[in-house]
């Protein structure tokens, strides 16, 4: 086989990493072969065999979403008609579960959201979906189809079919109960284990298999002790929704003996490195005092458990990581995750700036900087990789080059604080994953998509989805009455 071809990559401004932090470049220079780098700096003096040049543009490593939007979003239906409970953000009890995408549809939405997630800049995904329009949960064929979509696509990813041995359901009384089988949970853990092995077995550079139970208060004491085992036996990474809202932690405190949802992690032996855990909200258990949100982040300092922030979600629910500073001081390793509509991770960057800083009170509490550091580096940590999130000889040529030239930029002193404040996802130009062209000039290469084809069919299937609501919404109303427009619809005459 010929010598790979030596690639450089020039633009006005190159993030690289030195000295344990990023750098920053102008003009800049990322030189790779193959899926890695080579050098990253002003200007490399040995031979190349092909020029790139950027322009007037951020060339830094791809974004790390560790809880990525996987699906088709349902948000615009649900932000401005609460409560979710009442309109189908919780199951009716006396609805029969059942699928309500039929497999071809379920593909789409793959192809659909992973495209989104790569012209966003996100280079490695870890993908979530909901599990609200299923029989149950997710199963191991729709992800062999979600593995051949990554792999098509060219999108680094983790991924598992996500299990659980029970769910909320509002019931008869408008009360939020929860349903159990915990059979049905522990063999989607089963196949689950199965998926990563098939993973393995395909020893492609760009995916990894990882385990995906939905979320803790959907566990049960046996399913934890399972799912701990079976961490240990596949080396794997694991992400368990945890701390996300106040149902969940007088959930677990109920049927837990009255602990904090941490407390029953570490207890299960599934506080460790490996653990990603969206979104730490609620910290110290039920009744939290300052001794118990203290013992809390102590079991996430010592265990070194990853937290994954999606600010731009929290902030639509209202609520956001009060614990910021402590949480930082203490040490604790945070990532981000897009987790909603759109998976964008410079607005959520920005956002989280914005609400680290209203939730301290601090102006100080937060910098563009520690975002683009989450979204890098700190992704890089959670799932063990010490070769992406940054750009360096040795490390995966992994990278997103973001436009500085539209207007809407603005004024450009540091690049980074300007793609963070007045950037968005759109900005993104080109996304190179593994030294392979994915995204170029805003549009799929590596596996052409037609995006205006992607959005039409997306559109139809939302619309499909839409109807489907009052069948499993609480007392069943009418479309019509779940969701009503931002202003009176005025009638045709
Ligand atoms: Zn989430």
């Amino acid at each position: 086989m010929a010598a790979q071809k030596i690639i450089r990559l020039s633009a006005t401004w190159v993030v690289g990493y030195k000295d344990n932090d990023h750098r920053l470049y102008s003009p800049g220079e990322v030189v790779y072969q193959g899926e890695r780098v080579l050098f990253v700096g002003e200007r490399y003096t040995g031979a190349v065999d092909e020029e790139i040049n950027a322009g007037n543009a951020l060339v830094g490593p791809g974004f790390i979403d560790l809880d990525a939007l996987g699906d088709l979003d349902t948000t615009v239906l649900g932000f401005d008609n609460q409560p979710g409970w009442q309109k189908g953000r919780v199951v009716a009890a006396d609805w029969q579960r059942r699928d309500l995408y039929s497999r071809e549809e379920l593909n789409f939405n793959k192809l659909y959201a992973y495209t989104h997630l790569l012209l966003n800049g996100v280079t490695s995904a870890v993908p979530i979906t909901s599990i609200l329009y299923r029989q149950w949960a997710e199963d191991i064929d729709e992800y062999r189809h979600a593995a051949d979509v990554a792999e098509s696509l060219g999108l680094r990813a983790w991924l598992g079919p996500a299990f659980m041995a029970g769910h909320n359901v509002v019931e008869a009384d408008g009360q939020i109960g929860m349903r159990f089988d915990e059979a049905r949970g522990l063999a989607g853990l089963e196949d689950a284990e199965r998926f990563i092995e098939e993973i393995r077995m395909r020893d492609s550079p760009i995916l990894r298999g990882f385990l995906a139970p939905d979320r803790i208060e959907g566990c049960t004491p046996a399913l934890l002790a399972a799912l701990s085992e079976a961490v240990q036996r596949q080396e794997c990474s694991v992400r368990l929704h945890c701390c996300q809202s106040e149902l969940e932690v007088n959930e677990v405190d109920r049927r837990f003996q009255g602990r904090s949802s941490l407390q029953v992690l570490a207890d299960a032996g599934l506080l460790h490195k490996k653990m990603l855990l969206p979104h730490g909200q609620f910290l110290g258990g039920k009744s939290p005092t300052q001794a118990s949100i203290t013992r809390d982040i102590r079991l996430l300092a010592d265990s070194a458990a990853n937290l994954v922030l999606c600010p731009l979600v929290s902030g639509r629910h209202a609520k956001y990581l009060e614990q910021y500073l402590p949480l930082r001081e203490a040490g604790v390793n945070m990532g981000l995750g897009t987790d909603t509509f759109p998976p964008d991770m410079l607005t959520n960057m920005h956002l989280g700036t914005v609400l680290s800083r209203v939730v301290t009170q601090n102006v100080q509490a937060a910098s563009a900087a520690d975002y683009y550091r989450m979204a890098t580096l700190g992704g890089a940590k959670a799932l063990g990789r010490e070769d992406i999130g940054r750009l360096c000889p040795g490390a995966q040529a992994d990278i997103t080059i973001i436009s500085l030239d539209e207007p809407a930029m603005g004024q450009i002193f540091d690049p980074i604080t300007a793609v963070v404040i007045n950037g968005n996802g759109r900005d993104v130009r080109g996304v190179i994953i593994a030294g392979e062209k994915v995204v170029w000039d805003r549009q799929l290469v590596k596996h052409r998509v037609d995006l205006d084809q992607l959005h039409y069919q997306a559109q139809r299937q939302f619309e499909k989805l839409m109807r489907t609501y009052p069948e499993r919404s609480f007392q069943h109303p009418p479309c019509s009455r779940l969701f009503t427009p931002s202003f009176p619809l005025n009638p045709r005459t």
